[in-house]
């Protein structure tokens, strides 16, 4: 049985100890820091236990070096790394606390005050960074690969987050898939912008990056003309990120003096790959991008419960609106509503199968069940295959709204909404948007004489609910439309919106 000191990516970082492995605003760390540093972790987890046998392991701590050292201490104890959201409100890491179970919750001192009550809760230990990272080094536990590794909490459809578990395999599965069709080396420098709650930033940057020997840049949040400024030193080879991050780095160049424009421009144009996906990005805007960087954007598709599934080439040519074809050992294929496979040319739903595709939901034995097809996990996502290339063409389910890149659940908002004093009932709906994605956009039914405003409830809801969850449009009636089975009917209400009735934006 393979250890988990074997594990790929630590067996990796062990090959160059002293190649830079991240930098931060805060310094260089090298691979052979990342291990001793990891190893600390580890140690201070495990408190004199042999093995932490799987125990979840929540940890709230900003992108950066201390993150991916508690990440991998987890790992190396034998715990299930929990990723907890430096932007979500309290009640949402306290659900994720719950939730996933964590017998350990590892807190930067800037969220002590804020979590420390609940992290305590229930006999769960607290841990501070400063802590796991100062103990004394103990022997590590034998753990196979084929132990759960992480839990990322996504939304669906059925309101509240679900915990979607991989493996170490499915990890490194969903790693080398991408390091192999996108090229990656040790000779490689990418900068992560990326929220690491997330797969996108957790797997296609950072653990790419590690697993392949490379440089991973950290940068605490995304802020365009720092990103600029950094591509402009020079040095960088990648750059992934969501549509929302491109329109941003689009509008800083357009405000940019002609000749910055120029130089901008000649800098981002020496790097050899940047990517886009977890939303569909808007070919405008992967036009608009080619004139100013002179490269097109490479789209992909993937998901939480999968990893990436299908990718545009590196060498050749990437079709603006596509999203190219199925990545390294992923099997994909398209099925209409009676469960058949459609042809090209046919619209179904994109089914897909690999040593990537997660292990279960957290708990949720019905749930998993219920997401598989004779062993094809079913993605809800509908596609259609156009000489040769996949074309995405949304959720099945309205309930599911992208914005900015991230997916949220339109029953959760409402859930939220409708605790409003002022608030009867309430029906969230997501509206195409070039800069978002989709909108967050909610039609409330309010109690006589309220006088509530788009403001009035964003400021409410943002004590709530994650910022990029919080409604950007609402509009007011009197009913909410129905069907006759008293469903409300969404269709309806993103008609009344895109027609103009939409009411208050921001
Ligand atoms: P997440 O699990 O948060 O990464 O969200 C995955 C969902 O994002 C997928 O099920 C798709 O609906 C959407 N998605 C990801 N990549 C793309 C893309 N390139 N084009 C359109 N939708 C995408």
């Amino acid at each position: 049985m393979r250890k988990i000191s074997d594990l790929p990516i630590i067996e990796r970082a062990g090959r160059n100890p002293d190649h830079p492995a991240i930098i931060t605003p805060a310094g260089s760390f090298t691979y052979g820091r990342l291990l001793d540093a990891s190893h600390k972790v580890a140690s201070s987890l495990l408190a004199g236990a042999d093995d932490l046998k799987e125990q979840r392991v929540a940890f709230l701590i900003p992108p950066g070096f201390q993150y991916v050292a508690v990440q991998w201490g987890i790992w190396r104890a034998g715990g299930i790394a929990v990723p907890l959201s430096v932007s979500h409100p309290l009640p949402e890491l306290e659900y994720v606390i719950e939730d996933s179970d964590a017998a350990i919750v590892v807190i930067h001192p800037q969220f002590e005050d804020r979590l420390r009550p609940a992290a305590e809760r229930n006999d769960r230990r607290f841990l501070p960074t400063a802590d796991a990272l100062d103990a004394k080094i103990a022997s590590l536990p034998d753990v196979s690969v084929n132990r759960r590794a992480m839990i990322l909490y996504t939304s669906g459809s059925t309101g509240k987050p679900k915990g979607v578990v991989t493996s170490h395999c499915n990890i490194e599965a969903q790693a080398m898939s991408l390091i192999s069709a996108w090229e990656w080396t040790c000779e490689d420098r990418i900068l992560n912008v990326l929220p690491l709650h997330h797969i996108h930033g957790i797997i296609n940057v950072l653990t790419c990056a590690l697993r392949s020997g490379a440089v991973c840049e950290i940068f605490p949040r995304f802020d365009a003309a720092e990103v600029w400024a950094r591509i402009m030193q020079g040095g960088l080879t990648l750059f992934m990120a969501v549509p929302t991050v491109y329109v941003k780095l689009i509008a800083c160049w357009e405000a940019a003096s002609a000749g910055r424009q120029k130089a901008m421009s000649a800098a981002c144009a020496k790097m050899r790959l940047l990517v886009s996906g977890s939303a569909a990005a808007p070919v405008s805007l992967i036009e608009k991008w080619k004139t100013i960087s002179g490269h097109v954007l490479l789209e992909r598709y993937g998901m939480t419960e999968i990893g990436m599934a299908l990718s545009n080439p590196l060498h050749g040519e990437r079709a603006p609106g596509y999203v190219g074809v199925p990545l390294p050992d992923m099997k994909v294929r398209l099925v209409d509503e009676d469960g058949n496979l459609v042809g090209p040319g046919i619209q179904g739903e994109i089914q897909v199968k690999g040593p990537a595709v997660f292990a279960q939901y957290w708990r949720k034995p019905e749930a998993t069940r219920d997401s598989f097809c004779d062993g094809w996990f079913r993605t809800g996502d509908v596609s259609v295959i156009e000489n040769g290339k996949f074309r995405i063409l949304g959720r099945q389910s309205v309930d599911i709204i992208k914005t900015g890149g991230y997916k949220v659940s339109a029953l959760e908002i409402e859930e939220v909404l409708r605790t409003h004093p002022q608030i009867k009932d309430c029906a969230v709906v997501g509206i195409e948007d070039t800069e978002w994605g989709e909108r967050v956009s909610a039609v409330l039914m309010i109690e006589h004489g309220s006088a509530l405003t788009l403001g009035l409830l964003r400021r409410w809801a943002k004590e709530k609910l994650a910022a990029y969850k919080v409604p950007t449009r609402i509009c007011v009636l009197s009913e909410l439309p129905r069907n006759n089975m008293g469903k409300v009917t969404k269709p309806e209400i993103v008609r009344l919106f895109k027609t103009g009735n939409g009411g208050e934006n921001s």
